[in-house]
């Protein structure tokens, strides 16, 4: 493989670049700085986890790794795994928090299925940190639900583990003023302008 630069910037052209070119990583994720990965504490623990570890950083930092070819999808996969957590930490911080905030009120998440929630925005929730176990789902803070991450595209596919288990919570405990929305109301099904439960009670009397 060629050698890009490690500026934190990504290059066109790199496994980096065309992994993140799916068009819902596009949409959904958050740019996680190639000078992330260079920083010890960031991916502290990460080494211990993931198989081919320094082959998989090199791959993301410098398009190139030295391994036998007959590993390179191993390590491929190991430097998804290792970009997969770096997001899941990264989104934690102060200025990804930010750019999910922006996400967020620009619908990018989806909006909320349920009729009384009249279009809410949701944000991201992984079930598990951990990848392979659980598929990216979204979270209406108004009606308190999980959905599908887009009923309308049943190709976009993203691993929970990119967002992770806590961070709807992280972001609204950020941004407390999107917990304050008014509770949907249920819908009351009516017969000629009269509340059929009432109708019902009242001939069961
Ligand atoms: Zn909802």
């Amino acid at each position: 493989m060629s050698s890009t630069s490690t500026s934190s910037y990504y290059s066109e052209c790199t496994w980096l670049s065309s992994f993140l070119s799916k068009p819902e990583f596009q949409l959904l994720l958050t740019t996680v700085p190639l000078t992330y990965f260079q920083e010890s504490l960031s991916l502290y623990g990460l080494e211990q986890e993931i198989d081919y570890f320094k082959e998989a950083l090199s791959l993301i930092l410098n398009n190139q790794y030295d391994c036998d070819e007959s590993e390179t999808d191993k390590v491929e996969r190991s430097a998804t795994i290792l970009y997969a957590k770096a997001h899941q930490r990264y989104i934690r911080t102060a200025a990804a928090l930010d750019e999910v905030k922006t996400a967020f009120q620009n619908g990018n998440y989806g909006t909320c299925p349920r009729n009384s929630c009249q279009n809410q925005h949701m944000l991201p929730f992984g079930a598990s940190n951990d990848p392979g176990k659980s598929i990216l789902r979204c979270y209406c803070p108004v009606c308190g639900q999980l959905y599908k991450l887009y009923q309308a595209n049943a190709d976009y596919y993203i691993d929970g583990c990119f967002f992770g288990s806590d961070l709807v919570g992280i972001f609204l405990a950020t941004y407390p003023e999107f917990t304050r929305y008014p509770k949907p109301a249920a819908y009351v099904p009516k017969v000629y302008g009269f509340e059929l439960y009432k109708n019902m009670k009242g001939k069961a009397k």
